[in-house]
């Protein structure tokens, strides 16, 4: 049994079972023992693969967009320029070189990253070469004197959701036990949970049985992420897999890019769960925020000129490498593959569409 795995076994013996979230929490972002201190999950050799290690044009399209955006607002000066959970740190330097172009942008940004594993951070520090950034450990700290450009991708998955499930007597948490026999098991807790009128609320017609999710960690950063574009306006693109409603469990494990067990070996593999956007843009609305989409990452990355941005890339390379260019581009694009899976929800500080998002796809309260 690894030391992360003792570790969950004692916590539970010691204070009872944990809820779905409290186990992720520990599973993934346990400082020393946990999936992200411990492992560069990306690439061939990890356990997945995203967006920004698969096509250059994701990053750079997003930062385009960004840039836009910062135009559009007058070129203020300074910007704040926020990515949260940014890996490798592939998109940010993808997205700044595709940005040098931008009269005045480089100067006006200053860059924040906010990232929990200090593995990950060298990493990004590598990739960004000798360009300047400071690091935190969450939204919460990055200062807020300046409008926000704000960038996150498959970071909502992997934030702690919870789980409840509806019974005769209200809805009722679903937790991680110790079976019998000694292993990690999910069980019901007994009596209704506090978030029983939250749930009613969201999911009045659900029959029993039915288990739904809600994540108080992902709905915390929508609320700071629309508290701060309210006051000082700007932009964040939030892309993940999730849809504008989600009514059935989605809790996932992945480990060697095979599906796996989420109780089995915790820290081995990456649990995380799809993205309930509407409840995200929900939230934002409430802080004073507008929201936009979801719209499918495919759709709006060839709004965005994905197609020249691939011709201009490719033209003069060799063929091999030109094709190479292309089928990255249609991985992330093509509705079959990660194109209409991903979707990108917008959130602004004003009433302006974003770029590449039409007027009609406003989220209305
Ligand atoms: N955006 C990157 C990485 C996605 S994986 C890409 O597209 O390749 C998730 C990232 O979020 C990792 O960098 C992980 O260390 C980070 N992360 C996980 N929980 C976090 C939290 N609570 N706050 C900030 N970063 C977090």
């Amino acid at each position: 049994m690894s030391a992360l795995e003792a570790l969950i076994h004692r916590t539970i013996r010691e204070r009872g079972p944990l809820d779905v979230g409290a186990y992720m929490q520990l599973a993934m972002a346990h400082p020393t023992l946990g999936y992200y201190a411990t492992r560069d999950p990306f690439g061939r050799e990890g356990d997945f693969v995203t967006a920004p290690e698969i096509s250059q044009i994701f990053g750079e399209l997003l930062g385009a967009a960004l840039a836009r955006r910062w135009l559009d607002m007058g070129s203020p000066m300074p910007v704040l320029l926020v990515e949260i959970g940014p890996g490798r740190g592939t998109l940010m330097a993808d997205a700044l070189r595709a940005t040098r172009g931008v009269p005045g942008f480089h100067r006006a940004v200053g860059l924040h990253l906010v990232e929990t594993s200090h593995r990950l951070r060298s990493m990004q520090a590598a990739r960004l070469g000798g360009i300047a950034v400071e690091w935190h450990d969450s939204l919460a700290l990055v200062p807020e004197d300046a409008p926000l450009l704000l960038v996150a991708n498959e970071l909502l998955d992997a934030l702690p959701v919870r789980q409840f499930e509806r019974s005769l007597t209200g809805w009722r948490e679903r937790l991680v036990t110790l079976a019998p026999n000694g292993r990690l098991a999910f069980a019901t807790a007994a009596g209704r949970s506090p978030f029983h009128a939250a749930l009613m609320q969201r999911h009045a017609g659900a029959p029993l049985g039915a288990v739904v999710e809600l994540s108080p960690a992902r709905e915390a950063v929508a609320a700071e992420i629309g508290r701060r574009l309210a006051a000082r306006g700007g932009m964040a693109l939030l892309v993940d897999y999730g849809s504008a409603r989600l009514d059935g469990p989605t809790l996932q494990a992945v480990r060697g890019h095979a599906t796996a067990d989420p109780l089995e070996s915790p820290g081995e593999a990456d649990v995380s769960s799809h993205v309930d956007f509407g409840s995200l843009a929900e939230t934002a609305v409430a802080r004073g925020a507008a929201a936009w989409g979801p719209l499918a990452q495919g759709e709006l990355l060839l709004r965005l000129g994905a197609e020249a941005r691939i011709a201009r890339l490719a033209a003069g390379q060799p063929p091999e490498r030109a094709a190479a260019l292309r089928e990255g581009a249609e991985r992330v694009i093509d509705p079959a593959q990660m194109g209409a899976l991903f979707q990108v929800l917008a959130l602004t500080g004003d009433g302006m569409a974003p770029p590449g998002f039409t007027p009609e796809e406003r989220r209305l309260p």
